[in-house]
């Protein structure tokens, strides 16, 4: 048991799912689309006069993962929602076990999971990574660039070094690889880089990818299909740099089976798209026995889902530069107020209040909020 949550169950009264439309400043777009406006779900779980936060990180479209943003309210509202509001929860983990007879489904379980743990750290008046385990303090952060023109990235790279980003990855797909990656590489030849590709590649390509060795990639990010471990695992004994794996990773039994092919040395863990905080910490277990590498992905979060981001990569096997930038970088008015600040050093603070830190502005909430609906226990 957590101390500080140990005190009394949480008896939820009250579920609110508030939706959310935040404009992005520049569309981001990746080998799967792209978008202009980031539409969430912000989930509050409330109950003796708390509330806890979470944000849902599903598209519109199933082009990232299965999961829809719209199909995602339906199965909280008709399964997940009512399996926690049926019984107290006497610890934050009890979420996931309540959860577990509803199948798939990990971007909806995330949004209760996650403002479930909110709920108890707030109420036990410290910052999540400490009921999580981490180790709080700052974390170091790479940037994300969505495609642009070879010239154009190699400025916006050039840019995000000198601003502190431990880190540039660029977005890659067939045709547009080699040559973006080669003159990022010239403007910057002693930068720590990275490519991922979405899973836009095929078997077909595996020479393609492996000749990317000679551009000392900190790691390749799903170039295969998430399906596809085998082809990865071949693909990895072709290459020296580690094939890093995302989409492909929706639990820690998908980690075990990658690592004992073969097919990852690394591994993109995102919170909002595994489930949740638990399954984060079992994931973080795995790869702390066996050595592997892992880093904490972002998903166009606005500040709520990105502190909570914050706080499960301060467990000790994220050894990565997170992929999780400052406020500006996304959005021009965040939700949350103050927004995160990248420090010259290139880390972001994670919230030291209580849960994770941060909290939904009134008024912002108001200005972006088009939808949503609440669900309430039977009294
Ligand atoms: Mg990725």
């Amino acid at each position: 048991m957590v101390d500080g949550t140990a005190a009394k169950p949480l008896r939820v009264e009250r579920v609110t799912l508030d939706e959310i439309a935040l404009p992005l400043r520049e569309a981001f777009e990746a080998a799967w689309g792209g978008e202009h406006v980031r539409r969430f779900w912000l989930v509050g779980v409330h109950a003796e006069g708390l509330a806890g936060w979470a944000e849902t990180v599903a598209g519109e479209a199933p082009l990232y993962g299965e999961e829809t943003h719209a199909g995602l309210a339906e199965v909280v509202r008709g399964h997940l929602a009512p399996r926690l509001m049926a019984a107290p929860l006497a610890r934050p983990e009890d979420a996931t076990a309540r959860f577990a007879p509803v199948r798939g489904h990990r971007m909806a379980k995330a949004g209760l999971e996650m403002a479930v743990w909110d709920w108890f750290a707030r109420r036990a008046g410290r910052p999540l990574w400490k009921l999580l385990g981490g180790r709080g303090g700052e974390v170091p952060c790479g940037i994300v660039l969505g495609f642009a023109p070879p010239d154009v990235l190699a400025g916006r790279a050039e840019a995000a070094w000198a601003a502190g980003y431990r880190r540039i990855k660029l977005k890659i797909r067939p045709g547009f690889d080699a040559e973006p990656l080669a003159r990022v590489r010239r403007a910057l030849p002693g930068a720590c880089l990275a490519a991922d590709a979405n899973g836009s590649y095929r078997r077909a390509d595996i020479e393609t990818l492996a000749a990317l060795d000679r551009f000392d990639l900190d790691f390749l990010e799903q170039p295969l299909p998430p399906e596809d471990l085998v082809g990865h695992a071949r693909l990895q004994s072709r290459m020296r740099t580690p094939v890093a794996l995302d989409e492909s990773i929706r639990c820690v039994e998908d980690v075990e089976t990658a690592w004992a092919l073969g097919a990852a040395r690394v591994f993109n863990v995102k919170p909002g798209r595994v489930g949740g905080f638990e399954e984060v910490r079992r994931i973080a277990g795995f790869a702390g026995e066996v050595g592997a590498s892992l880093w904490c992905g972002g998903m166009l979060e606005s500040g709520v889902g990105r502190a909570a981001a914050l706080h499960a990569a301060s467990l000790g096997a994220f050894d990565r530069a997170a992929d999780l930038s400052a406020s500006s970088r996304y959005f021009a008015a965040d939700l949350v107020v103050p927004p995160l600040e990248l420090s010259p050093r290139g880390t972001l603070r994670i919230p030291d209040g209580p849960g994770i830190g941060v909290v939904p502005d009134p008024e912002r909430l108001r200005r972006f909020r088009v939808g949503g609906f609440e669900l309430n226990s039977a009294p």
